[in-house]
């Protein structure tokens, strides 16, 4: 690094409305991965932050939980115009902070704001049932009431719209809320922070507390924080899962991915070709929802990889600041030696490298796009989750096979089918084991309106985030059963009520 960690700013916290930083904490360096150089310095946070920013928390649930929903949703509406006119800035740190490159930072800038648009539906979306006459005089009606002070957990990958995704709907939903961004991107969340502020969400609404675990674990054994949803990868998701649980809050934790395309033999070749490069190199494969297998059934493998390498030749690499760039670097040192090694280890047991991006000249964590064919399940570039610019391709005979490898695969988040024939489309839509399947999509996830989440070891807990599910989400039942007697008529009774 070459940069004096003396002259660097500092990402703090936010706490009560106002920045908080110069805690006597732990401090971390924030690298700008394209050239491997510092650029700021994020404060980690420790459990007697946590329990700070719970109490302000607290403090502040329960006026904005009987703000009118109309009053709380205009807030909600003017920190969407807010963060607009903050995209140029929110653009720059998330290339800075995560080497994103300006096309993939502007679609997370608006598939973030489309989560914020539901959330601003929440006068639909909190709507109640009513049963009126289920007794003789008697109505009953259920609501949904905000929890109290909730917690997320983020990871590096989507700085801003992981944290935007999970505070719009707690807040919509009248909670307070704690939020703890990845250490390595510490800034979209602390800009999120104070345009909410700006909009009129009230001093201690919302509150970010910068750390690593040691925050994690102060979050989830705290008695003051109802429900903590996670963002990550699996083995910290089942780590949040299991403690949080264990210390009595609703806990929903997203995990890791190994999302499989499979191409059938009918299937449009250059449009699956184009579709298999973008959803493999897109962000250098460090999306959940990246395709990391092509799955080619039948005598469709040569031609399918043929086309797939012709095309990442034209994938444009390189840093953020390059308004050309497509794919900019991996998030670390660390993360570009890891992806080397799988990709190594494939080529010794037998794999047959492609293309080989490991060579990629130039300062930074760039590793350019990879595809390594005649890979089969025990290789641990299949086996384990790459999160790199790494495509592998397996071959198999029919499309049983391909669904009994997504099937037999520890993970489900995502997979897609391309075809031309609808029978095999409705097959696997109703077959693949994933919670969000796409036919001629590589990357489904869903639109805002419906809920995102994988099934097996992407998720521990319940309901998907945002959209509908995240409102149940963040909200618990009541149920008020009432009766208005015009005289008192009613006797009384030691039964069991049963009309
Ligand atoms: P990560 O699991 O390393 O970190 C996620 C969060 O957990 C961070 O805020 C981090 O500070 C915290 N953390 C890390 N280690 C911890 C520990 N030992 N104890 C407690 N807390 C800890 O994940 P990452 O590298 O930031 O993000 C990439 C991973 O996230 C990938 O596995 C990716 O698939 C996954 N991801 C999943 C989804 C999804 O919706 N399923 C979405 C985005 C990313």
């Amino acid at each position: 690094m070459s940069s004096s960690p003396a002259a660097l700013a500092l990402a703090g916290h936010w706490i009560g409305g106002r920045g908080v930083s110069g805690r006597g904490g732990r401090r971390l360096a924030i690298e700008d991965p394209a050239r491997g150089v510092a650029v700021r310095e994020v404060e980690l946070g420790d459990a007697a932050l946590v329990d700070e920013a719970v109490a302000t928390a607290a403090a502040a649930a329960a006026a904005w939980g009987e703000r009118p929903l109309a009053a709380r949703t205009r807030v909600l509406r003017a920190w969407h115009g807010l963060i607009e006119g903050r995209r140029e800035e929110l653009v720059a740190v998330m290339g800075e902070e995560q080497g994103k490159v300006r096309a993939d930072a502007e679609g997370e800038l608006m598939r973030g704001l489309e989560t914020l648009e539901v959330a601003c539906a929440a006068g639909l979306l909190l709507k109640g049932e009513i049963s009126p006459q289920v007794a003789t005089g008697v109505d009953a009606f259920s609501m949904r009431m905000p929890l109290g002070v909730c917690a997320a957990i983020t990871p590096f990958n989507f700085p801003f719209m992981a944290p935007l995704y999970l505070s719009s709907i707690a807040l919509a939903c009248g909670n307070a809320f704690l939020l703890k961004p990845s250490e390595r991107v510490p800034s979209a969340s602390l800009i999120l922070a104070e345009l909410a502020a700006e909009a009129g969400l009230p001093d201690g609404v919302l509150n970010v507390v910068q750390g690593d675990r040691e925050v994690v674990d102060a979050l989830l054994d705290h008695r003051g924080i109802a429900a903590v949803s996670f963002i990550g990868s699996t083995p910290v998701a089942r780590h949040v899962h299991a403690r949080g649980s264990a210390a009595g809050k609703r806990v929903q934790a997203f995990g890791g991915a190994k999302n499989h395309m499979v191409v059938m033999p009918d299937a449009d070749l250059a449009f699956t070709a184009d579709a298999a490069v973008s959803a493999a190199f897109g962000s250098s494969g460090q999306r959940c929802m990246a395709i990391s297998v092509v799955v080619a059934v039948g005598d469709v493998g040569d031609a399918l990889v043929a086309a797939i390498a012709a095309r990442m030749e034209q994938v444009k690499v390189g840093p953020a600041t390059d308004p050309e760039a497509e794919m900019g670097p991996l998030i670390s040192a660390a993360a570009r030696e890891r992806v080397g090694a799988a990709v190594e280890a494939a080529a010794a047991a037998g794999a047959r490298v492609v293309v080989d991006g490991r060579e990629y000249e130039g300062e930074g964590y760039f590793v350019a796009p990879t595809l390594v064919d005649a890979v089969t399940p025990d290789l641990d570039v299949y086996a384990e989750e790459v999160f790199g610019p790494v495509l592998s391709v397996v071959r198999v005979a029919t499309l049983e096979e391909a669904l009994a490898l997504i099937d037999d695969n520890p993970y489900g988040n995502g997979a897609a089918i391309f075809t031309r024939d609808g029978g095999s489309a409705r097959r696997f839509q109703r077959s693949a084991s994933a919670g969000m399947i796409g036919v001629n999509v590589p990357i489904p996830i869903p639109n805002a309106i419906y809920s995102f989440g994988g099934w097996k070891d992407s998720r521990f807990g319940d309901q998907h985030m945002a959209g509908t599910e995240g409102f149940r989400f963040f909200t618990k039942q009541k149920v008020v059963t009432s009766r208005w007697p015009e005289a008192a008529t009613s006797p009384t009774s030691l039964a069991f009520p049963t009309r």
